[in-house]
């Protein structure tokens, strides 16, 4: 699939412009390069901190890029998208000596758009091994998973409902972080280890394609199907135009175009950080007055921090304690949203509801959860996700599942680094059975 080049998302700067040469060597000389780094703890997938700037400090910057890539093939994005600032920069020992801490994250975009500037391959897939896997889901967790299946020989194919690749590192990444374009240009760098198989655009348990044929099709399958749609409020209005879910709205943002001509208000309703991303987009696309509406206090959203006071100083406004309770309009046209105060624990306060106006309201309420292959394949569950063991192992032996349909919706690093390892498992797996 070709995105569309003038796209709602087209139009946004990165929110931290990359490093010149000089810059990234500076930076990485400022390096302690610690024993038992505190970064490295920090980071997921335990990416060798120190020593990647290391080699950025002494010129050797395929070596650093190789580094970064061998323990996590998405590096570039995850040093797009993941918050440093609570990961490996928030670990960093400088902070304690009240010094600026190493950028990492900028450093790592360094090394890894070079490698892709460049066109370093550094991975070759192994000897065949006859084995097959099925990667049910091809975001991060997937595309992690199948690049090192690929790496140990076995034979790989990713099934997608989207037409896509990338999962929501394509359609869900807010864009001052990185562009739908630059996470399908990662997937083609992922791909090129060769051989990976990919079905899109196919729902797997629909009847043109059903779990009984992959189970029968693959010595072994990763389940990474992430989470579900959006949870919309079933509230009185709920269905008047311009009243939509925030993953739903984000897709069509960075996909495609999202009209936002005659909106002067738009409210966010949640507290997360797909709320705060929405918020800042919908400044970034010019929106005048941009709300955000929470249940909870500012101190207690779920949302970062940092990330909360940049949508601010963006020009956002916050409302809280607040839960809504419908939403008003003429027609089918949204002109506002009934809400109502909340006690500190959540509880309406009687007689207390206000109208405020809005021309378009995103739900980032979270999202549901995928429970059909969890029945399909006779999965145990753990509070609505496929219960996994720390390698990824599920309650059936040939069946392996990470990202967030198992970690219940944690970072892009996460995701990749529970494809990665349950790639070894699997690999173990294949490697010691004796044939289904
Ligand atoms: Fe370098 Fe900071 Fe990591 Fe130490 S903790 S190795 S100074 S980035």
């Amino acid at each position: 699939m070709t995105l569309p080049s003038d796209r709602s998302e087209a139009g946004f700067e990165d929110f931290k412009p990359p490093y010149t040469p000089d810059q990234a060597r500076v930076e990485a000389n400022r390096c302690l390069f610690c024993f038992d780094a505190p970064c490295v703890q920090a980071c997921p997938t335990s990416i060798d901190i120190p020593g990647f700037i290391r080699k950025i400090a002494t010129d050797n910057l395929r070596g650093s890029a190789r580094t970064i890539l061998d323990s996590n093939v998405l590096g570039m994005s995850c040093a797009r998208v993941c918050p440093v600032e609570v990961l490996c920069v928030g670990d960093c020992v400088y902070n304690e000596m009240g010094v600026p801490p190493i950028q990492i994250g900028k450093l790592q975009r360094y090394a890894t758009d070079l490698a892709f500037d460049e066109g370093w391959q550094f991975f070759e897939a192994g000897a065949p091994t006859g084995r097959s896997v099925g990667i049910v889901g091809g975001g991060p967790a997937g595309l992690a998973a199948a690049h090192r299946l690929r790496r140990f020989g076995h034979a790989v194919t990713i099934y997608d409902q989207r037409p896509v690749l990338g999962g929501l590192n394509t359609t869900g990444v807010a864009p001052y972080k990185m562009k739908a374009d630059r996470s399908l240009e990662e997937i083609a760098y992922v791909l090129a280890i060769g051989e990976i198989e990919t079905r899109l655009g196919v729902e797997v348990g629909s009847e043109i394609l059903p779990w009984e044929d992959l189970v029968a099709a693959h010595d072994a399958l990763f389940v990474a199907i992430g989470l579900g749609p959006d949870t919309l409020l079933d509230l009185p209005g709920a269905h008047l135009e311009r009243v939509i879910g925030a993953v739903e709205w984000i897709e069509q943002m960075k996909t495609g175009k999202v009209d936002l001509a005659d909106v002067e208000t738009a409210v966010v309703l949640g507290g997360g950080n797909t709320a705060i991303d929405v918020v800042r987009e919908l400044v970034g696309l010019g929106v005048p007055n941009v709300e955000m509406v929470y249940r909870g206090t500012e101190a207690g959203m779920s949302g970062y921090a940092h990330e909360w006071r940049a949508a601010r100083e963006a020009g956002a406004r916050g409302r809280w304690q607040l839960a809504p309770v419908g939403f008003e309009g003429a027609g089918t046209d949204l002109t506002g949203v009934r809400l109502v105060r909340v006690d500190a624990h959540k509880q309406p306060v009687p007689g207390s509801e206000l109208v405020i106006d809005a021309d378009l309201v995103v739900m980032a309420e979270g999202q549901s959860k995928l429970d059909q292959a969890v029945q399909a394949l006779h999965l145990r569950t753990d509070r609505g996700r496929i219960a996994v063991d720390a390698r990824g192992a599920t309650s059936q032996p040939f069946v392996f599942a990470g990202g967030d349909a198992a970690n219940g919706g944690k970072e892009v690093v996460n995701a990749v680094a529970e494809g990665r390892d349950a790639a070894v498992a699997i690999h173990e797996y294949l490697t010691t059975m004796e044939g289904r």
